[in-house]
């Protein structure tokens, strides 16, 4: 076989070699895989070859994307001694501008996390901006947040580099042969169809940049995202500019800007974007610009030029547009596509890709090889996102939003405004009619919280501290505690299990005992082999076999997924039911006599336990009831048929004056569930938590075998716990907190708020936190110390707790 020749079998094909393609193949040829790598042009002939080259560790409250940019700059400044090749990485570092006070409340947040994660910013004063870029503006500039180990490097020269690694480890690189196809046999990966003729292989990594979307689309694999245009303009070269100056960014001006070829290079982020190509990127588009959108672009150029004020004097050689690929959310889209196993997407990098780009295929390389990843991915899975999102009209509209995204101020209560109204509950017009504000709620519309004025509800501003409605989600938490709420949960994914061994399958994926007697909900973890978790989530047991599962939005595919895969030969269904059922919360002191009041089924304590689900009539309405609280009081959960849903909850409402009902939000949920410390995967548990780790260990039933059983019992027989989640909560009702803050034992940061909200009964800011002792987590260590939570600049005084710091011993949920 010649050189060129195409092998005809590789356990993993790389699809692609931009950056992260190149990246992915070195780390999985570096542990030892059998790769092979297939461009279809040249290596960076796609997006990676005109990237501005930023190497920015600053700037995410993600511990997986901080955690990427760290390795990534690592990897970049040390691949030349492997390789040969350069890779252009010089720590010239970098500035971020805080130019009013909620980015500078922002950038202090920010910094404090990213500290935590080992990057070093500092805040630096205007005057020590201007020395550091002698051509900045900065009368209007409240502070700089300098890390001067980050700075640039040049695409071209990092995916070469990594290219020659990855051969030299010995994988395969072949450029000119496009993938045609993936092909598959009973939803599994067996092979590529190139333009070179077929090769089998067990594991395919989609890493086409903007061609992904189609790609996939050929094997009914969803990747939602969307190539858009993304701009940088470079100056003629002037007297005075330096190679050494840092990188400076000022998000408020849309610009970024630093030293290139003497001159200085300006790049873009607009607020409102442009598309390109919704219809399909080009087959043969290759080393392509677009004609920059001079009119579009104007007043954005303007604002970014005033920044750095002579780049308007002087003249400007290259406007430059090219295509970059973004998703709905503006996370990357990463990981094994729900729909054919052994499918991995690595695609939509959402202009982070080049200083991602190291840390993304080392986490690629580690699921594949280990089958499961290394690093929390409940943010970046693609199982995260639906197929409706890869519609044409959704990805226009949704990505005129996306890119400015990453330039806006990330205040905790921000939602996407763009391609709304895609989802709603049956109830929605009625939630509308009761003053409901609505958020996007994995393209639900999902009503946050309520104005009880009768007005249209107005959020207004934006802001670090407490938003315009306070006093009125107050309100409804206190309802919650006190009455009783009514809450939409519709979006929640619902799942019917039925066969002869469904209770065999959903016993086998289930920490927790789920196959006991009928007619009782059980809350359970899945967890992976590692004892690790993989959902979190309640399984009714409806009847022998049939059983009703309910997880979060953002787990809707995965769940399924992992029920699918799991299946094997047993006799077991899995039906979405989702769209089919409406689910409406009833919850609170009072929601017993509320109900009651409405049906002849008996909801006494004897006879309608907690964990107990029944069939109820209300009105002409039959739903199942299932006695269960996300908040922490005596409550209910009805799931009824969507086309019942309205009538049923004309009903609650309309007997609701009696019993003080409320509507209650979201916000209210989150604030409820805080307070009692209920756990939400995604936000404060995920994949790279045990159950034990997480607080969890008391749903654990060691009477059966379930899938991670073997690591949870070393992990408990291996001794004490040296990483927990805990409880904090702030002594001072006035600051809030969001996540990502640092949680410091005797002044000594030991962990971060993983997920946050104000508990209005427990007056303050509360939030789950994963900590980390020398030794053991444990009450002695908890209080045997002062504890404090770093928000923004203030270090603030606060409580922790292993024990809900609401209702410990479970009396209310039980009454
Ligand atoms: C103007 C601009 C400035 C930017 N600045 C920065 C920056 O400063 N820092 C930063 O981190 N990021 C930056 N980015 C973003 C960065 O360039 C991208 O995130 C990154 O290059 C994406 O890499 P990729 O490998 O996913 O995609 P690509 O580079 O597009 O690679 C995909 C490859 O797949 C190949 N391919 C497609 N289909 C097939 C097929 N069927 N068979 C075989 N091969 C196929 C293509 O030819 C292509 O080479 C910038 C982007 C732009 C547009």
């Amino acid at each position: 076989m010649t050189e060129n020749a195409l092998p005809q079998r590789a356990r993993v094909v790389v699809i692609g070699g931009g950056v992260i393609g190149s990246s992915v193949a070195y780390h999985l040829a570096h542990l030892g895989e059998d790769v092979l790598l297939l461009e279809r042009d040249r290596l960076t002939s796609g997006t990676t070859w005109h990237a501005a080259g930023l190497m920015v560790t600053f700037g995410s409250t993600s511990e997986t994307s901080t955690e990427m940019r760290k390795y990534t700059r690592d990897l970049y400044s040390r691949l030349e001694a492997e390789t040969g090749l350069a890779t252009g990485f010089t720590p010239v570092g970098f500035i971020e501008l805080a130019t009013d006070d909620d980015r500078l409340e922002e950038y202090r947040r920010v910094s404090a996390f990213n500290r935590w994660c080992g990057v070093d910013v500092q805040e630096i004063s205007p005057r020590e901006v201007l020395d550091l870029f002698p051509l900045a503006k900065v009368d209007d500039v409240r502070a700089g947040f300098y890390v001067a180990g980050d700075g640039r490097a040049n695409p071209v020269d990092v995916t070469m580099s990594l290219a020659r690694g990855a051969r030299l480890a010995g994988a395969g690189v072949r450029e000119g042969v496009r993938v045609l196809d993936v092909l598959t046999d009973r939803g599994a990966v067996t092979g590529v169809r190139t333009s070179a003729g077929d090769v089998e292989c067990e594991v395919v990594v989609n890493c086409a940049g903007m061609w992904a979307r189609q790609l996939a689309a050929r094997s009914g694999v969803t990747v939602a995202l969307q190539s858009a245009e993304h701009y940088y303009l470079i100056t003629e070269p002037f007297e005075g500019v330096s190679g050494d100056w840092p990188v400076l960014e000022d998000p408020a001006s849309h610009g970024y800007y630093r030293e290139e070829g003497g001159g200085l290079l300006v790049g873009l982020f607009e607020p409102v974007c442009a598309p390109w190509k919704v219809d399909g990127v080009p087959d043969d588009f290759s080393f392509g610009q677009l004609p920059p959108d001079w009119d579009r672009m104007g007043p954005y150029l303007e604002t970014a030029m005033s920044r750095v004020p002579v780049t308007a004097d002087v003249g400007i050689k290259t406007f430059f547009c090219g295509p970059e690929s973004f998703t709905p959310d503006l996370q990357p889209v990463v990981g094994e596509a729900p729909e054919v196993r052994n499918y991995f997407v690595a695609a939509g990098l959402n202009s982070i890709g080049i200083l991602t780009g190291g840390g993304l295929g080392r986490a690629m390389a580690h699921w594949i090889v280990d089958g499961r990843p290394d690093i929390d991915v409940t943010g970046i899975n693609i199982d995260r996102l639906h197929a409706y999102q890869t519609n044409p009209e959704y990805r226009a509209t949704r990505t005129v939003e996306s890119l400015g995204m990453v330039y806006q101020c990330h205040y905790p209560n921000r939602s996407m405004q763009t391609a709304r109204g895609a989802k709603v509950s049956p109830l929605h017009e009625r939630l509308v009619a009761r003053g409901a504000y609505f958020r996007d709620v994995s393209g639900w519309e999902g009503a946050d919280w309520y104005d009880p004025t009768g007005g249209t509800p107005e959020p207004g501003p934006l802001t670090w501290g407490r938003p315009r409605w306070f006093d009125w989600w107050a309100e409804e938490h206190r309802a919650a505690r006190e009455d009783v709420i009514a809450m939409d949960m519709a979006f929640m994914a619902k799942f019917l299990v039925q066969g002869r061994d469904a209770g065999a399958l959903l016993q086998s994926l289930s920490a927790n005992d789920v196959d006991g007697d009928p007619g009782v909900i059980t809350y359970t973890q899945w967890l992976n082999d590692g004892g690790r978790l993989e959902a979190d989530l309640t399984v009714t047991k409806l009847d022998d076999e049939r059983f009703w599962v309910v997880a979060s939005d953002t787990a809707h595919r995965h769940v399924e997924a992992w029920m699918r895969r799991h299946t094997g030969d047993r006799h077991a269904v899995v039906t979405d039911v989702t769209s089919g059922y409406a689910q409406l919360n009833v919850q609170g002191p009072r929601s017993r006599e509320l109900l009651q009041s409405l049906t002849s089924v008996d909801l006494s304590n004897d006879a309608f336990p907690f964990r107990a689900a029944r069939r109820v009539d209300i009105g002409f309405a039959r739903a199942l009831c299932v006695r269960i609280t996300y908040l922490g009081e005596l409550g209910y959960e009805l799931y009824v048929p969507a086309e019942q849903a309205l009538h049923l909850y004309d009903r609650v409402v309309a007997a609701g004056p009696e019993f003080g009902l409320r509507h209650a939000g979201l916000k209210a949920l989150a604030s409820l569930r805080m307070e009692k410390g209920y756990r939400d995967y995604g936000h404060d548990i995920d994949n790279t938590d045990s159950v034990l780790e997480a607080g969890l260990g008391f749903a654990v039933s060691y009477d059966h075998d379930f899938v991670g059983r073997a690591a949870v019992e070393a992990k408990r027989s291996g001794g004490p716990l040296d990483r927990r989640l805990v409880q904090v909560l702030l002594s001072d009702p006035q600051p809030m907190l969001h996540h990502s803050e640092p949680v410091l034992r005797d002044g000594v940061a030991v962990g971060y708020v993983r997920a946050a909200s104000y508990g209005h009964t427990l007056g303050g800011a509360v939030g789950l936190a994963m900590v980390q002792a020398p030794e053991t987590v444990d009450k002695a260590w908890l209080e045997g110390a002062d504890w404090q939570v770093e928000v923004a600049e203030r270090v603030v005084p606060a409580t922790v707790s292993l024990r809900p710091l609401y209702d410990p011993t479970n009396l209310k949920i039980k009454a």
